[in-house]
């Protein structure tokens, strides 16, 4: 990844309009701003922008996996039918993987999650207590044949994931891990700039308990929660779930004496972790030998954080009417430097951006020849955490407008200082 660029060359320019056919945040201003472009429905592609933020937050995410002992894999897209007919979820998943016949008449599926891949690899490798535990996860693109796409990178049917499996060898050595990622979930979001709420949840086509989202409250959401806010509290269930309502006294809290009402808000689901525990494993026959030549059932986790689901809420929770406003952690660039006038100013301008690259910074740097209004209006709508702005008015002082996109107010710094 270059650290800098020139706004002139960049692919992906920003749109004059929002797209009209879209209507959550995340698609309208991802879209406006450049970083990614509608392909179909339910499919995006990411541009340059994009995929800057794409790569920050993955990197992230191997980071916090790394430290729990995660090791990356790469597992193909393409499923052969056969593999997951040994959990009988080929028929099951029926309308929600996208299942079809090549060209030889093989029925083949496209990865929509990879519980059956991981554990066809991870039996021929791991036979004796010795080979274990086992924590695998890659970054890839899922499937789901998703009649509802929308929500722009909420929902949609073609989507970046990392999905974390544990094999473990007992159900305390699994509840022990699921705890760990969980931690590792909340590190993973905090550092991205998202708050998120621990939610008991179903588990859909996955489990049927023992399953928990993590839950990124704001009006975008798709799922509707209902949680506590009392202090330490932490009680919070997914409607679909749910044994209480809006308005109701929290129970956790009545038992330490203290008086809190259920409240109810939308959601966006940025992390699920299950326990299967041996069910699929046993299907499978992914058993290990204990120390006494005993044949054992293994204990599969599964652990998913939606990649590009995660820039969606970021984008949701992170703008205002100008545009997106990036936490620094996930930006595209850290700084947006802007000449407003020709000549000089655009001499000194050149002579910043060159000497911040060099610095290591990484700067995007519009030098177009457009009025100032177009770009400032970009560098609001783009959200790069920082502008520095040149002009007449900043080089008579001998300094740069510096203005966080997340604050009001700008300050002349002086050159010589920065
Ligand atoms: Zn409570």
């Amino acid at each position: 990844m270059q650290n800098s660029l020139r706004y002139t060359k960049l692919f992906g320019k920003s749109l004059r309009e929002s797209p009209a056919d879209e209507t959550s945040i995340n698609a309208k201003l991802l879209i406006k701003s450049g970083f990614i472009s509608k392909h179909m429905a339910g499919a995006f592609n990411i541009l340059p922008l994009g995929l800057r933020v794409i790569a920050k937050i993955s990197t992230i995410v191997r980071e916090e996996m790394n430290k729990i002992d995660g090791q990356e894999v790469l597992m193909t897209v393409l499923q052969p039918k056969e593999l997951w007919e040994e959990t009988g979820r080929w028929s099951k998943l029926k309308g929600a993987m996208y299942q079809m016949k090549d060209s030889s008449g093989k029925d083949v599926g496209l990865g929509f999650t990879h519980e059956e891949p991981m554990i066809s690899i991870a039996r021929t490798r791991a036979q004796s207590y010795k080979d274990l535990p086992i924590y695998l996860y890659q970054i890839q693109s899922k499937f789901r044949d998703e009649p509802r796409a929308r929500s722009g990178l909420i929902r949609g049917r073609e989507f970046m994931m990392k999905d974390l499996y544990s094999f473990t060898t007992s159900k305390a050595e699994l509840d022990k891990y699921y705890e760990v990622v969980g931690k590792a979930y909340k590190k993973v979001y905090e550092r991205m700039g998202l708050n998120t709420v621990y939610t008991e949840a179903a588990g859909g086509v996955f489990t049927k308990d023992n399953t928990h989202e993590f839950q990124v409250l704001t009006e975008g959401g798709e799922d509707t929660i209902f949680y506590c806010d009392g202090k330490g509290c932490g009680f919070a269930e997914n409607k679909e779930i749910a044994r209480v309502s809006s308005g109701d006294k929290c129970q956790k809290c009545a038992k330490t004496g203290h008086d809190e009402t259920i409240k109810e808000a939308r959601g966006i689901e940025v992390g699920n972790i299950f326990r299967f525990g041996d069910v699929m494993t046993k299907q499978m026959g992914f058993t290990f030998k204990d120390k006494d030549g005993q044949d054992k059932p293994v204990f599969l986790g599964s652990y998913g954080i939606g990649i590009t689901r995660s820039m969606a809420a970021i984008v949701e929770t992170h703008n205002d009417e100008k545009g997106i406003i990036w936490p620094e952690s996930v930006a595209p660039f850290q700084i947006h430097l802007i000449n407003i006038g020709e000549g000089k100013v655009k001499d000194e301008a050149n002579k910043n951006f060159e000497e911040l690259t060099k610095e290591g910074k990484e700067v995007l740097y519009d030098d177009r020849e457009v009025s100032a209004g177009v770009k400032l209006s970009d560098a609001d709508l783009i959200g790069i955490p920082e502008r520095w702005v040149v002009s007449e008015k900043t080089l008579k002082e001998n300094s740069v407008e510096v203005k966080k996109r997340s604050e009001k107010d700008s300050k002349l710094v002086k050159i010589s200082s920065l």
